[in-house]
């Protein structure tokens, strides 16, 4: 077992994590990051990414994230690769977290950048066709289904909104729900409803998402949840919008979050309720959830941990001091 001792310990190795390592790194302060099972994070596992500014050609998630993976280990960064299976919080500074692999690490600040994954229907078809017509991010990859036909599947806010954001690129949008009625607050049903591009299907579950001969998303089978009669519906672009589940089981009871499990913050800022502990990027976002605001916030977690940590110092100086006058 080795100990990895580091000023700033970073969970997660998404576009959040990286930009806090290379901000802490360029800064001095030595970050590790420790990767997870996802190394590089949700990125890595789509294909083009047209959003992700200073690229004016289409570019690959998985390339994007080697990169700053590159930059932030060209800076300083030490990248290990392992999970993290339980963190000690409450004793303040330094902190402490366990690996799978049995090694032990302990950070002078924690930042949190363990994500959140979307959560998929689990039916045939879908996997498959993930990036070949079948999406879980309307504002990642609705642009490219430009005056297309496109379904949304579910009913809460996430689908509402979905609905409503596809609505800029396609005339024909179809929200499928597998009850008779949406579970979203009363303005966004409002909204779909006075829109003239959306058609709600009710009752209808998604049984299979279909390929066409050139490999892409053609069409869904649908079963009736009222009658068990099956269906199909053509569609170029699906959108699974049944919600995102953030990681962070390994924080529960000891970090604040939201009945999402969301990690809490201090409004517009990505500290915790715990002095030298940052959220950044999807973790404690259920709102824009995008590369560039993980990478934002991550930027945003590693200049207060700076700060965190030269206050700590500073008053640990004034300590030493103050003990030596005694
Ligand atoms: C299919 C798809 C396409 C997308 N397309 C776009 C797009 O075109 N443009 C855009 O801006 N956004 C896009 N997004 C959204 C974007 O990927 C996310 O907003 C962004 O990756 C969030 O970054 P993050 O660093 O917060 O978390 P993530 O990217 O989710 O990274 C989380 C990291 O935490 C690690 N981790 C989790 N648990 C642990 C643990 N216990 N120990 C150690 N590490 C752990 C994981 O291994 C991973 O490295 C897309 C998402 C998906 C799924």
């Amino acid at each position: 077992m080795t100990t990895h001792t580091t000023r700033m310990l970073i969970i997660g190795s998404g576009p959040a994590g990286l930009s806090a390592a290379i901000y802490a790194a360029r800064a001095g302060m030595e970050p590790i990051v420790v990767q997870g099972l996802q190394p590089g994070g949700q990125l890595t596992i789509t294909t083009d990414v047209e959003n992700y500014p200073g690229f004016a050609d289409v570019i690959q998630g998985p390339w994007l994230m080697e990169q700053m993976q590159k930059q932030a280990e060209h800076v300083g960064t030490r990248m290990i690769w392992d999970t993290i299976t339980d963190v000690d919080i409450a004793g303040g500074s330094p902190f402490r977290a366990t690996g799978d692999s049995g090694d032990a690490y302990v950070g002078d600040v924690l930042v949190i950048s363990t994500g959140a994954q979307a959560k998929w229907l689990g039916v045939p078809g879908e996997q498959e066709l993930g990036g070949k017509g079948v999406s879980a991010c309307a504002t990642c990859d609705g642009f490219f289904y430009r005056g297309k036909k496109v379904v949304v599947i579910g009913g809460g806010n996430t689908a509402v909104e979905e609905a409503l954001y596809l609505t800029n690129h396609s005339d024909d949008v179809t929200l499928i729900h597998r009850r008779d009625e949406l579970r979203s607050e009363k303005i966004l049903q409002d909204r779909l409803f006075a829109s003239e591009k959306i058609t709600p299907v009710w009752n209808k579950v998604v049984e299979r998402f279909v390929a066409g001969e050139d490999g892409k998303l053609d069409h869904l089978e649908l079963v009736d949840t009222q009658t068990q009669e099956k269906s199909t519906i053509r569609a170029d672009g699906a959108f699974v919008a049944i919600g995102h589940a953030p990681a962070t089981e390994l924080f529960r009871g000891k970090l604040p979050m939201d009945d999402g499990g969301y990690l809490l913050v201090e409004p517009g800022t990505p500290k915790t309720s715990v002095p030298g502990v940052f959220a950044c990027g999807d973790v404690m976002d259920h709102t824009y959830r995008q590369a560039v605001t993980a990478a934002g916030t991550g930027c945003m977690a590693a200049l207060d941990a700076e700060r965190f940590l030269a206050t700590l110092e500073f008053a640990e100086r004034e300590a030493r001091t103050a003990e030596a006058a005694e």
